[in-house]
């Protein structure tokens, strides 16, 4: 073990590449190598200035794109496998908790080799209640290193009866005790159960969705007192809380009660947005779950008309927030609701959708890097290619800056390095991923 100047220990490696964009707001660099101690960045700068010493341990890009590791702060891996389970009402009530958590690693694993290092999962409710501890176990069990994959961050429902996140479950389920609370004192209640169970982050929702039966987007869920409760209960130990809002009613709630993120840009109108920038509050977009092909793959899975129409009519409203928002100047960190595996994997569309709406492709990267990592308050370790940071790093084939959907192809995504150990490896000569198969390829069945 060397001892560096910086504090860092390990082995050195350098990372050289054809640009790096460091995702800090500054220009992209030619010609780039990053220095890498043990797990951790130890210098940045172009190659003329770091001088490589002869039999040094170098990992050669070639002319790829260095960016620092992707993060998708609102992704849902303990959803079905509907390539397995065409119905999805079917597969609600066939799939064990056990199974779901043996999805959520496969999920989170294709994201990984997407470059996605960082994961915010927020959560799931099925018919035997809230799959916080199956979460929590996939993050533990890729944290120890057992299994590859993602660092991840588990949301755990806190929410009252009959609100959407509640509506996950069909109207006329059973709810098992203690899977939603109502009054500040059972809130309460329920999310320090969260948060004893594992969660990172609570998350609650402060008006109606849209993936849900028989609910309109635009109701109230949940009083100010209720909410104040459960964001008061998750800064208290320290943990984040996310609240879903679909109107700037939930929005302004949302702000009241000092939350870290609003999730999902659907209605807004201009006073309340600008309450949001003045507060520095974080927004996720989650358009790719907006799309006519994200509403088309519902379809096919046997979504009922009502949502598929629902979707529909919210649609346009959602890509106008975004670009309001944007406008406004509100922070805005990527997140994409992504769930079925038919599309796990496919986050960085969300950035092509952006830089459609108005958004450069810089600072489009910037919402899954820098800005994502601000959101769920990891920037101190990660977010950006900086000496300190953790060394995830993605050699990407192409220039984002040119083409931000080229992130979107497997192929193009060379190399995933997180805390600085190899994880896929696609370089000419090299055929490491952390997924064998493409969607569509794994077995299909009827039932278990
Ligand atoms: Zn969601």
């Amino acid at each position: 073990m060397e001892a560096a100047t910086t504090g860092v220990t390990g082995a050195v490696r350098y990372v050289t590449g054809g640009k790096l964009i460091d995702c800090t707001g500054g220009a992209p660099i030619d010609n780039p190598v990053v220095v890498i101690q043990g797990d951790r960045i130890k210098q940045v700068g172009t190659r003329d200035k770091i001088g490589i010493p002869p039999n040094a341990d170098v990992l050669d890009c070639g002319s790829a794109t260095l960016i620092p590791g992707m993060m998708d702060i609102h992704i849902h891996t303990l959803m079905f496998n509907c390539l397995t389970f065409h119905n999805f009402r079917v597969a609600q009530w066939e799939i064990t908790p056990e199974l779901t958590q043996m999805y959520a690693m496969f999920h989170a694993q294709l994201a990984f080799d997407m470059g996605f290092t960082t994961l915010r999962d927020m959560g799931m409710l099925t018919y035997r209640g809230l799959l916080v501890r199956e979460a929590c176990a996939v993050r533990d069990a890729i944290e120890m290193g057992i299994v590859e994959g993602p660092r991840m961050m588990v949301a755990a429902f806190t929410t009252i009866t009959g609100s959407h996140l509640d509506l996950i479950l069909p109207r006329a389920a059973e709810r098992l005790a203690f899977q939603n609370g109502d009054g500040p004192w059972e809130l309460r209640k329920l999310a320090r159960t969260n948060l004893l169970q594992g969660a990172d982050v609570i998350k609650t929702c402060a008006s109606g969705g849209g993936g849900t039966d028989k609910e309109e987007p635009d109701i109230r869920n949940m009083t100010q007192v209720e909410l104040d409760a459960i964001v008061d209960e998750a800064h208290a130990f320290h943990k984040i809380c996310a609240v879903h809002c679909f109107t700037p009613q939930s929005q302004r709630m949302a702000l009241s009660a000092g939350a870290d993120t609003i999730e999902h840009m659907v209605f807004s109108e201009s006073d309340t947005t600008d309450m949001i920038k003045q507060a520095g509050t974080y927004v996720t977009p989650t358009l790719l779950h907006r799309t006519d092909h994200a509403i088309q793959l519902r379809k096919e899975q046997g979504t009922s008309l009502f949502v598929l129409n629902k979707m529909k009519r919210i649609q346009s409203d959602c890509f106008t927030t975004f670009q309001n928002m944007h406008k406004a100047g509100v922070n805005i960190a990527m997140g994409t609701d992504m769930g079925f595996d038919p599309e796990m994997g496919s986050s960085s569309g969300e950035l092509a959708i952006y830089v459609d709406l108005g958004m450069s492709p810089m600072d489009a990267l910037m919402t899954c890097t820098r800005n994502a990592a601000r959101a769920i308050k990891l920037d101190k370790d990660l977010g950006t290619l900086e000496p300190g940071k953790f060394a995830d790093i993605v050699a990407v084939n192409g220039d984002p800056l040119a083409d931000i959907s080229c992130l979107q192809q497997k192929k193009n995504i060379q190399v995933v390095m997180k805390e600085g150990k190899v994880y896929a490896d696609r370089r000419p000569g090299h055929s490491k991923s952390v997924v064998d198969g493409e969607p569509g390829s794994w077995k299909i069945v009827d039932y278990l």
